[in-house]
Parts: structure tokens; C-alpha cells; sequence
């Protein structure tokens, strides 16, 4: 909700009454008062305000606080301060796309790496190509300084240069980049959606987005060697090094995104198996959670509907309807696994709040985590939360919420044994 001020019903509320939100809320259980909204503000402000979930437990420990609209964390920065100013107009620096941009800062790669991405589509690399704009330079001392030909531009290191390519030529994605891109803009963009452009396969986005900043910056530090301490560059050493240095940052990530290495062990004997999905549609989202024993006996089906189409309240509502259904059947060992990186890590640690608005709802679930006897919180593809998925996408199309009795379900959107299910990966 970009701007969004409540505003009065109508010109007879008086504006300068004093109401705390509070105010504004029922107890037991908690929730935002319709009545008095709908008799204080206009039908849009009132839906608006609905749309903001409460924390049911914990919330007298928690102080007020500001927060910063304009940035999902609610955190004041320049950087979301700048966004917030330039995106209501259609800004493009250096002619890049805002979107490019966008997508850039949200890569899941070293901040470093980014920086490279940012400085080379800002075209102020120092390249000697570039640096003879301002100073007088022989067109013999513009020669890249690796391979000795051609000149020494953005496009020859990162696209062209003989180093570059045999890089390529080795790696796991053995592609024939000179051909691919004719400027880095392009080829930026390539990696931004390697999926879409390249026809990389989905589930290798990640390690190929690695792969192409690693190697960038490998092939500038290499220059900068040889350019400044005078080293004979070495391509079997380069090589090697860059498919080292690759790994390595795959490994560091892999251990973000799975964040324990012991989660990938066997399922306890007696656990039950949470999984939970959303699907978001223009007028809200349908959370859906399905619980089963680990032989696949299903506990429950829970679905839900929120006026909301932000994912992760969407997800964090998914995974509280089940926990609450599973307090309800008292279960109390849970293995939960869902494919939304921001509400397993959030559930794990306050620290990782996707944003704002989930916080109440995270809070919730945490709490509620809290009263199980044993729980472990499991990242899994999306392809093997193809269950909780589908009887999201299937709730939301039939309007089916609350407590579902299996009778209901078409028997395909739960057949649990298909090879891409959760149950036989997490063996
Ligand atoms: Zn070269």
C-alpha cells in the first residue's frame, strides 16, 4: 500500500482527536476492532488496515516502534530512502532499467560481486579503453595485458579475452560467451535470468549466477596482477583457482539456505511431516498446510484465505494454520518443510524477519514452535512441496478454507509417493 494514510469516513470525524492504534484493537481473541474502523475511516482505509495481521501471543512484551514504510524490514537506510524517491517515476540510470537494478541487489551473491556488476554497468571499470579517454595513451599500451590482444576493454576482459573463454570452455556451463553477449549490459542481464535467456535449467540458476560474477571478478583481480605487480598470468592456475573459488561460494551458500546440515537426516520414527504452501492471487492469497505421519496417513488439511498478496504473509500464514491444527491434534514432533527460504529462516531466528508486516505473524509462530516437544524446520525445493502446493492452488480456485476433510481432496494432488515429494528426498 504505497502512501497509504487512512483516511476519516467522512468531514463530521473530528481530526484532531488523539487514538492509539491500540485503540483500535479487541483482546481475547486479538483483533482490529471492524466496527469502530468502519465508523472512523473511509471503506479503502478500513480494508487496508485489515489486510495488517496482529500478533495472538507474546505482544505485551513487545515495545512500539517506528517503522520505515518504504523498505520491507521497516528499517530506515539511505539506499531504501533513494528507491523510495525514484521509483514513482520511471528512472533509469545510465539508460539500465530500474528493474535490472532491482534484480542485481537481489542476487544471492557476495556483495563484492554485485559491486563489480554495479561498477562495470556504470561503465567506470578503469579499463585502459576507458582511462585514454582522460589521458593521453598509445594505442599499443591499450592492449589487454592478459592475452595481448585486443584492446583492453570491459567487453574484451569479461566476454572476449582468451582467458575468459577457455574459463567458460571448463566450466560446468561449457558455453561460447563472446557469442552469447556483445555488451556487458546484455550479458548482465543474461545472468540476472539465466533461466529465461540462456536456457539455463532452473534448479542450476543459482550456481551458474555464482559462476559468471566469480569468474568476472577473477578475470579483474587477474588484470590488476598482472597490470600492477607485473605477474606472467597463468591460465591453468586461473582456472583452476576460479573453479575452486566457485565452490566454495556455492558451499557458503548452500549452508545459508539449508541452515543446519543435520536437518537432511532421516526422520525421527515419531514424527509427523508439516508442509506448507501459498498460492497468491490478485485479491489475496489461500495458505494451505497438510499434515501427515512419516509412513503418509494424512493428520489434516488446513487452508486459510488472507486479503493479502504478499508472499511472505502468505507463507508465514500457511505455516501457522499448521501448527495451530497440529496443536489442536496434539502433535507435538514436527518436521516442517516448506520451499520459502524467508519463513524457514525466520522461523528459525527473529533476526531473519522477512519484513514488517509478517513480523506479527512470525512472532506467532515462534511461539507456537515453542510449545512442541521437538521440531525441525526443513528448506525443500518447490518441487518437492508439490502437495501443499496443489491443494493451495486447488483451495484457492474452489474457495475451500478452513478444515478439510480428506474426502474432499481429489486423491492426485496428494499422492506423496511420486518420486519429487519431500518424503522420499528428505531420506
Ligand atoms: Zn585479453
Amino acid at each position: 500500500m504505497p502512501n497509504f494514510t487512512p483516511q476519516p469516513r467522512d468531514e463530521t470525524i473530528q481530526k484532531d482527536h488523539t487514538l492509539k492504534v491500540s485503540e483500535l484493537m479487541m483482546e481475547n481473541p486479538r483483533s482490529w476492532n471492524t466496527i469502530l474502523l468502519q465508523a472512523l475511516f473511509n471503506q479503502d482505509s478500513v480494508n487496508e488496515i485489515l489486510k495488517i495481521s496482529l500478533a495472538q501471543y507474546n505482544y505485551q512484551n513487545v515495545d512500539d516502534k517506528p517503522i520505515w514504510i518504504h523498505h520491507s524490514s521497516g528499517q530506515f537506510s539511505v539506499k531504501s530512502a533513494y528507491a523510495a524517491i525514484t521509483s514513482n517515476s520511471d528512472t533509469t540510470i545510465n539508460s539500465i532499467p530500474s528493474n535490472t537494478w532491482k534484480n542485481l541487489w537481489k542476487l544471492k551473491v557476495q556483495d563484492r560481486l554485485k559491486y563489480l556488476c554495479w561498477k562495470i554497468l556504470s561503465n567506470i571499470i578503469q579499463t585502459k579503453e576507458l582511462l585514454k579517454n582522460f589521458f593521453p595513451i598509445d594505442s599499443d599500451d591499450c592492449i589487454c595485458p592478459i592475452c595481448q590482444t585486443g584492446i583492453e576493454s570491459q567487453e574484451h576482459l569479461f566476454l572476449n579475452c582468451s582467458f575468459t573463454r577457455m574459463l567458460w570452455r571448463q566450466s560446468p556451463w561449457p558455453l561460447n560467451i563472446s557469442s552469447l553477449a556483445e555488451t556487458m549490459n546484455h550479458w548482465i542481464e543474461c545472468i540476472l535470468s539465466p533461466n529465461k535467456i540462456l536456457g539455463i535449467f532452473s534448479n542450476e540458476e543459482h550456481s551458474f549466477q555464482i559462476f559468471a560474477l566469480v569468474a568476472m571478478d577473477s578475470i579483474w583481480f587477474l588484470r590488476n596482477k598482472v597490470v600492477h605487480d607485473a605477474i606472467t598470468p597463468d591460465l591453468e592456475m586461473f582456472i583452476s583457482q576460479t573453479l575452486k573459488i566457485h565452490k566454495e561460494h556455492c558451499e557458503a551458500w548452500d549452508n545459508v539456505m539449508i541452515n543446519n546440515s543435520h536437518n537432511w537426516k532421516a526422520i525421527p520414527k515419531d514424527h509427523h511431516i508439516l508442509t506448507f504452501d501459498v498460492a497468491v492471487r490478485e485479491n489475496g492469497s489461500t495458505a494451505a498446510a497438510i499434515c501427515r505421519k512419516d509412513e503418509g496417513d494424512i493428520d489434516f488439511i488446513q487452508t486459510s484465505f488472507i486479503h493479502s498478496t504478499n508472499p511472505n504473509q502468505g507463507e508465514a500464514t500457511a505455516l501457522l494454520i499448521g501448527l495451530k491444527a497440529a496443536k489442536e491434534a496434539n502433535i507435538q514432533n514436527l518436521i516442517i518443510a516448506g520451499d520459502s527460504l524467508n519463513t524457514i529462516m525466520a522461523a528459525n531466528a527473529e533476526s531473519h524477519n522477512p519484513d514488517w508486516i509478517t513480523q506479527p505473524i512470525m512472532q506467532d509462530i515462534r511461539h507456537m514452535l515453542g510449545t512442541l516437544n521437538s521440531w525441525q524446520l526443513r528448506k525443500i525445493h518447490r518441487d518437492q512441496n508439490r502437495c501443499a502446493h496443489s491443494v493451495a492452488q486447488w483451495a484457492a480456485s474452489k474457495l475451500i478454507f478452513g478444515s478439510i476433510p480428506l474426502i474432499f481432496v481429489p486423491p492426485c494432488l496428494l499422492n506423496f509417493h511420486s518420486g519429487k515429494d519431500p518424503l522420499v528426498c528428505l531420506y
